[in-house]
């Protein structure tokens, strides 16, 4: 279908936003399509709406309606695998209370993929470092705690009552990879007494990782002659970021963004 080439996807927050923006949108011209979330995401997340249409026409018509939203962004579908499962354990209540869409956007490292944030309504601090000792892997920081994990070519990170997910490959993308976070948080809580805590920092994520955020021009003006020498001094916490200045270009950005939020994660040092 030629329209979904300039479709874009409605995210909310709340179930109440959602229906007050079905009944807005349902009276205009434009086609309107409501995605639900599959089954094994029940409770977690309010529907999607796909509407077509160029984003700032849609901008301004959300506006011009007053519509509440959380995040708009392009249509796609690369996510080729089946959605089927059965519903979530319902032990996830009690033990996150609610979850709340706080904001999707494009991810700053990958424009072409989805970033999503998390908020829940209860603090899950506790369970951060048996979640560590479960996945062997991944960055851990202790001292927050928190918890960034890669999953492919997406990196899933969890705060005390928050979690971030990274270069999702569409909003079915996404689902699947809540539902697996959901579950790896079920999981610490139901072996709570059977694991040992972990209590020592882990960076899963190395300098290669900073490296591939950075402009890659060996410029020196950081003072290293290599950016690949900067990335393993910020690494090695010897420098900081502020000190590659073509990053605070204005088309640098998505870059910097991202460099300050995977730093972040890990628990390193920002500036
Ligand atoms: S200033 Fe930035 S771009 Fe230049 S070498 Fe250092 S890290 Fe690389």
């Amino acid at each position: 279908m030629a329209f979904l080439d300039m479709a874009h996807l409605l995210f909310f927050s709340r179930e109440e936003d959602f229906h007050a923006a079905r009944n807005v949108l349902s009276s205009s011209q434009r086609y309107l399509e409501v995605i639900e979330a599959p089954r094994f995401c029940a409770g977690f997340v309010p529907p999607v709406i796909l509407l077509s249409g160029h984003k700032n026409e849609l901008r301004a018509e959300l506006k011009r309606h007053d519509v509440a939203f959380c995040g708009l962004v392009q249509y796609l579908r690369r996510t080729t695998r089946q959605l089927d499962g059965g519903p979530p354990r319902s032990m996830w209540k009690e033990i996150l209370g609610a979850l709340t869409t706080e904001s999707v956007r494009d991810s700053a490292s990958d424009p072409t993929r989805l970033r999503i944030e998390l908020r829940t309504k209860l603090n899950f601090s506790g369970l951060i470092p048996l979640m560590a000792a479960l996945v062997r892997g991944g960055a851990y920081n202790p001292q927050v705690p928190s918890l960034a994990i890669e999953e492919g070519h997406r990196l899933i990170a969890f705060f005390p009552d928050s979690v971030v997910i990274s270069r999702c490959d569409d909003v079915y993308d996404f689902w699947f990879q809540l539902r697996c976070s959901v579950e790896l948080i079920c999981e610490a809580f139901e072996k709570k007494h059977f694991i040992e805590p972990v209590q020592e920092p882990r960076q899963g994520i190395g300098a290669i990782e900073i490296f591939r955020r950075l402009p890659a021009t060996n410029c020196g003006k950081c003072g290293f002659a290599t950016c690949m020498e900067f990335a393993v001094a910020l690494f090695t916490q010897k420098t900081i970021l502020e000190l590659c200045t073509p990053l605070l270009e204005q088309d640098m950005n998505l870059r910097r963004e991202s460099l300050l939020w995977l730093l972040q994660t890990v628990g390193l040092r920002c500036t």
